[in-house]
């Protein structure tokens, strides 16, 4: 049997806004919020561009500006490979394919 997500019932979730089956939210919050409520802070993606210069976000969003670029710079100055290992600055920045 499977479930006609254009004409089951469906509630707003809470914290989104976003329109979800009833059996999926948890007390009106959708399941990926429940899911995100229970990371920290600091591990939470939605928080990650939270402190951002809108323009810098602007320029991510209209290609001009690569967030993975980006990560991958801070991963090498962190001497860390696309695992977390720290592998040292020289290796790091190979692995990523930046300069400092
Ligand atoms: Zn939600």
């Amino acid at each position: 049997m499977s479930i006609d997500l254009e004409t089951c019932e469906r509630t707003t979730c809470t914290e989104c806004n976003c329109r979800v089956p009833v059996a999926t939210t948890n007390d009106g919050v959708c399941e990926t919020c429940t899911v995100l409520a229970a990371i920290p802070d600091d591990k939470n993606p939605f928080y990650l561009f939270q402190g951002t210069n809108t323009e810098l976000l602007s320029r991510i969003v209209k290609g001009t500006l690569s967030a993975t670029y980006l990560a991958k710079h801070e991963l090498a100055n962190r001497g860390f490979d696309a695992d977390g290992k720290w592998v040292g600055f020289e290796q790091a920045a190979k692995i990523h394919g930046v300069t400092k």
